[in-house]
């Protein structure tokens, strides 16, 4: 056993000995979301991690080949999975399928955190084209959901 065998949890949503992290690098869209991985060395095929959306923030419109298990623990928001929004509130579980475009945006009034456990090696997200865009506006709730911070 390392010195890693447990790790206290700490106020607001912190941990021993895990860093709060960049939601992501590069220019992609998002807005006031962070990242902090739970579990992730090498031992594992998989990594879990805890993201956190501040009020009004939201995740990158993303799809990927590789899936997300999502388990909300904190606040309240919304989330785009596919074609339609769904609201989430602690201990809701969201699947995300492949090559599906998702996003999750925190309420006005609460910050949003969540559980996500993806495989260790996974492929880089794609962000919607500008047509595939307007197609997600066009379906019910989608366009409110894009522009509820805005
Ligand atoms: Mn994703």
């Amino acid at each position: 056993m390392t010195s890693h065998t447990v790790r206290k949890a700490l106020a607001g949503f912190r941990w021993q000995g895990v860093d709060v992290l960049e939601y992501k690098a590069g220019d992609t869209p998002f807005r006031d979301v962070t990242r902090q991985v739970l579990f992730g060395d090498a031992a594992h095929a998989a990594q879990l991690r805890y993201f956190e959306i501040a009020a009004n923030g939201y995740s990158t419109l993303e799809r990927h080949r590789h899936t997300h298990a999502v388990m909300i623990l904190r606040g309240a928001g919304r989330c785009l999975v596919g074609d339609a929004v769904f609201a989430v509130e602690p201990l809701d579980l969201v699947s995300v399928p492949p090559l599906t475009w998702h996003q999750f945006r925190a309420d006005a009034q609460s910050p949003l955190g969540f559980l996500c456990m993806v495989d260790a090696q996974r492929d880089r997200p794609q962000m919607p084209t500008a047509a595939e865009l307007q197609g997600l506006r066009k379906l019910p709730g989608v366009r409110e959901f894009f522009e509820s911070a805005d």
